[in-house]
C-alpha cells in the first residue's frame, strides 16, 4: 500500500525526483572530486547529467528535431556538456562540477513550474471528478439504481445522508444542508427545503432528500462547465503562443551570439581560447530567457487555481491579468444584478378580459422560453387550461411571439408590443408606469393579427405573412398591410425580481478597488432600470437596449477607457460579452451561451466574487510585473558581469537559474 503510494508519487513528480538524485549525486561527486578520487568523480558526475538533463534534453531535440527550432533546454544542455568538454580538456576537473550545478538547478526550476501546473489541473479537475455515475430513482414507488446519462427530466430521485447529489435537481420532499464547496468554494453549508434547486456535484448533509429532475443532465451546471474547460484546455491562450515564439527566435539570436563570442575575441581582443569559450559557455547560459519565461505562467496558473478553489473559472491565464486592468464594469440587469428568479406580482387584464385569460394566453408562447419572465408566467398559469402556441419565436431582449389557434400572440416589453399595436390603453400605461418606478418588470400582452377577417383575402394575406414569419423577422410584415391589423392589448403583468443582496456591496467594493466607471446595460424598461441601479448605487443606466446596443455601449466604454468587463447571464448579453475585454458570465444562471461566451465564470452567481477576481488579477498583474523586472535586471547583470570577466560560470549558473527560481517561487504566492 505505501509503496504503491511511493511508486505513484513518484510517477506523478519524476521531475522533482530527478532533481533530487541529480542534485544527491553532484554532492556525491564533488566529494569524491575534492578527496582526489578522480574514478568515482567521473562515474558520479556524468550521471548527475544524465539524470537530471534526461528530460531538456529529450524536449530540446525533439524540438530541434520535430519542429527544426532551439529551445532554451537545448542551450542549457549544451552549455553544460560545453562546460564539461573544457573541464576534461583543460584538466580543470571543477568545471565538470560548474556543467552539473546548471543542470541541476535546471532541473529543480522545471520542477517547480510542473507543480504550479500540476496543481492548478488537479484543482480544476477536482471540479469534474466530484459527479457520481449512478443514481437512485424512484420508478413505481421503489428504487432502482440508474446511470446518469440515462435519468431524464421529470424522473424523481432520492439522495440519502451524506450521498452526492448526481444531476442538478429540485427538492420535492425533504430539508437537508448542501455542502456547495465544490462548485462555489463556500464552504459553509446552505439550508435548502422544497422548490429549491440542488446542483450535481454538491454534496448532502444530514436529510434525506426526494428530487425532481428538471433538466437534462448533461446541461448540469457542473458538466457545463467541465466542457467548457476541457475545450479550454485544448486551446493555447495567446498569451502563451506569443511567449514560445518568443522563446524560440531569441534562442536562434543567443546561439548566434554565442558562436560569434566563441570566436571572435582572440583575433579582436587578443582573449586566449580557454577565457574565451568559458565565457561563451557563461554567455549561453546567463543570457538565456528562463527566468522571463518563468515570469508569467507560473503566476498565472497558479492564479487560476486559486481562483478555481472561490468558484472562480478563468478560461485561461491571460484573463485573469486582463481583469486586473479593468477600469469600467458594465453589469446586465436581469438574472446579474438581480436574481433572475422572478415571481408574479400582479396581472392587469384590459377591458373584458379577465385575470386568467392574460395568463393563458401569455403561457401559451412563453411555454418554450428559457428566460425566466416565461419560466414564472408558465408557472402561474400551471392551472389554467391552454395548449402551446406554433411557430414561437424568442426575440432577445424584447419579447416572444407565436401562432396559438387562430391567434397571433406577442409577448413583451412596451416598444416591442408596441410595433404591432398602435397604442396601449391609457389606464394600463398609468399602472405600468407606477409598477415600474417600484423597479417591476412589465410585459404587456396582446393577440390578434391573423384569423378575424375571415374573407378570402385575408385568408390569403395570411398564409404569406405566416411563411415570412417563420424567417425570424422581428417586425412581422403585418404591419405593413394597408389596413391595420387588429391588434389589441389583453392586459400586461407584473414580475418581481429581487435585487442580488451582495449587489450593492459589490459595487461599493469594486469602485473602492479603482473601477472608474460602472455602468447597467439592460433590454428592461428605463423606470424599472432606474429603480433597481438607485438600489444598488449605480448612476449610470442604459435601457431598452437590443443585444447590439449592449455591444455598442460596451465599445464607446473601451474608447474611454480601454478594458472593459461585461458581467452578465443571458443570450440577450453574448454579443456584449464577446466584446469586452473581459466577459463574465453568471454560472447558475446564466444561458449556455453567454457561458460559452464569456472569459470567466462565476460558478454560484455570487457577485461578491467580482471583487476577488479583481483583486487576484491585480496580485497576479503586478507579480508578473515584479517577475519580469527582476528576471531582466538579472539577465542584464549577469551578461555585463561576464563581458567584464567579473563571474564565473557556477556564479553565473547560480544568477540565472537562483533569478528563474525566485520568479517561479514569487508566482506561487498566488496559489495562497
Ligand atoms: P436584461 O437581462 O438585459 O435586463 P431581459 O433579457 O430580461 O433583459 O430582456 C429585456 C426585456 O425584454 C424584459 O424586461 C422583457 O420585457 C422583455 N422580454 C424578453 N424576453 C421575454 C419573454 N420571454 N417574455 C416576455 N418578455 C420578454
Ligand atoms: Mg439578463
Amino acid at each position: 500500500m505505501y509503496s504503491q503510494r511511493l511508486t505513484e508519487f513518484t510517477k506523478e513528480h519524476s521531475d522533482v525526483f530527478a532533481a533530487a538524485v541529480c542534485g544527491v549525486l553532484l554532492l556525491l561527486g564533488a566529494f569524491a572530486l575534492h578527496l582526489g578520487w578522480l574514478g568515482w568523480a567521473l562515474l558520479l558526475l556524468p550521471a548527475a547529467y544524465v539524470i537530471g538533463g534526461y528530460e531538456s534534453a529529450r524536449e530540446g531535440l525533439t524540438t530541434l528535431f520535430k519542429e527544426k527550432e532551439l529551445d532554451v533546454d537545448l542551450l542549457m544542455i549544451v552549455a553544460a556538456l560545453g562546460a564539461a568538454g573544457l573541464g576534461l580538456w583543460q584538466r580543470e576537473y571543477h568545471l565538470i562540477i560548474d556543467g552539473a550545478i546548471l543542470i541541476l538547478i535546471f532541473a529543480i526550476s522545471g520542477a517547480l513550474e510542473g507543480y504550479a501546473m500540476r496543481r492548478t489541473e488537479r484543482s480544476i479537475r477536482s471540479l469534474m471528478s466530484l459527479t457520481p455515475d449512478i443514481a437512485m430513482v424512484l420508478r413505481q414507488g421503489r428504487e432502482e439504481e440508474v446511470s446518469i446519462s440515462q435519468l431524464k427530466v421529470g424522473d424523481e430521485i432520492v439522495v440519502k445522508p451524506g450521498e452526492l447529489i448526481p444531476t442538478d435537481a429540485v427538492i420535492v420532499s425533504g430539508y437537508s444542508t448542501i455542502n456547495q464547496a465544490a462548485i462555489t468554494g463556500e464552504s459553509l453549508p446552505i439550508e435548502k427545503t422544497v422548490g429549491e434547486e440542488v446542483f450535481a456535484g454538491t454534496l448532502n448533509g444530514y436529510g434525506a432528500l426526494k428530487l425532481k429532475v428538471h433538466q437534462p443532465p448533461e446541461s448540469s451546471l457542473i458538466q457545463r462547465v467541465i466542457k467548457l474547460v476541457e475545450q479550454a484546455q485544448t486551446e493555447e491562450p495567446p498569451s502563451q503562443q506569443f511567449i514560445e515564439k518568443f522563446e524560440r527566435s531569441y534562442a536562434r539570436f543567443i546561439v548566434i551570439a554565442g558562436i560569434l563570442l566563441a570566436t571572435l575575441p582572440p583575433f579582436l581582443l587578443g582573449w586566449d581560447w580557454e577565457t574565451t569559450i568559458y565565457r561563451a559557455l557563461t554567455f549561453l547560459v546567463v543570457a538565456s530567457p528562463c527566468a522571463l519565461m518563468a515570469a508569467i505562467m507560473p503566476t498565472l496558473l497558479s492564479g487560476i487555481a486559486n481562483g478555481a478553489r472561490q468558484g472562480i473559472l478563468f478560461k485561461n491565464g491571460s484573463q485573469l491579468e486582463m481583469m486586473g486592468k479593468v477600469r469600467a464594469i458594465a453589469f446586465d440587469k436581469t438574472g446579474t444584478l438581480t436574481t433572475g428568479i422572478v415571481q408574479l406580482f400582479q396581472v392587469i387584464p384590459a377591458g373584458n378580459y379577465s385575470q386568467a385569460d392574460v395568463l393563458k394566453v401569455a403561457a401559451t408562447v412563453e411555454s418554450v422560453s428559457e428566460h425566466a419572465i416565461g419560466k414564472a408566467i408558465v408557472q402561474a398559469a400551471a392551472d389554467l387550461n391552454w395548449v402551446s402556441a406554433v411557430e414561437v419565436q424568442a426575440i432577445p431582449g424584447q419579447g416572444i411571439l407565436g401562432i396559438n389557434k387562430d391567434q397571433q400572440v406577442i409577448v413583451g416589453n412596451a416598444a416591442f408590443v408596441q410595433k404591432y399595436v398602435t397604442n396601449l390603453p391609457e389606464d394600463l400605461q398609468k399602472s405600468a408606469s407606477v409598477l415600474e418606478q417600484q423597479g417591476k418588470t412589465v410585459v404587456w400582452v396582446a393577440q390578434g393579427g391573423i384569423g378575424r377577417g375571415g374573407d378570402g383575402e385575408m385568408g390569403g394575406q395570411r398564409e404569406k405573412e405566416n411563411s415570412k414569419f417563420n424567417t425570424l423577422s422581428p417586425t412581422p410584415p403585418l404591419f405593413h398591410s394597408p389596413t391595420p391589423p387588429p391588434f389589441e392589448v389583453i392586459g400586461l403583468i407584473a414580475i418581481a425580481d429581487e435585487v442580488r443582496a451582495e449587489a450593492a456591496a459589490t459595487i461599493a467594493r469594486l469602485k473602492a478597488l479603482g473601477v472608474e466607471q460602472i455602468v447597467m446595460l439592460t433590454g428592461d424598461n428605463q423606470r424599472t432600470a432606474d429603480s433597481v441601479a438607485q438600489a444598488v448605487g449605480i448612476n449610470q443606466v442604459y435601457a431598452e437596449l437590443l443585444p447590439e446596443e449592449k455591444l455598442d455601449v460596451i465599445r464607446r466604454l473601451q474608447e474611454q477607457y480601454e478594458t472593459v468587463a461585461m458581467v452578465g447571464d443571458g443570450i440577450n448579453d453574448a454579443p456584449a460579452l464577446a466584446q469586452a475585454s473581459v466577459g463574465i458570465a453568471m454560472g447558475v444562471a446564466g444561458s449556455d451561451v453567454a457561458l460559452e461566451t464569456a472569459d470567466i465564470i462565476l460558478m454560484a452567481d455570487r457577485l461578491e466574487k467580482l471583487a476577488v477576481a479583481m483583486r487576484l488579477g491585480k496580485r497576479a498583474h503586478s507579480i508578473v510585473k515584479q517577475n519580469i523586472a527582476v528576471a531582466l535586471s538579472f539577465i542584464i547583470l549577469l551578461l555585463v558581469g561576464n563581458f567584464l570577466g567579473n563571474i564565473n560560470l557556477p556564479l553565473g549558473v547560480i544568477g540565472h537559474e537562483g533569478s528563474t527560481v525566485l520568479v517561479t517561487l514569487s508566482g506561487l504566492r498566488l496559489l495562497k
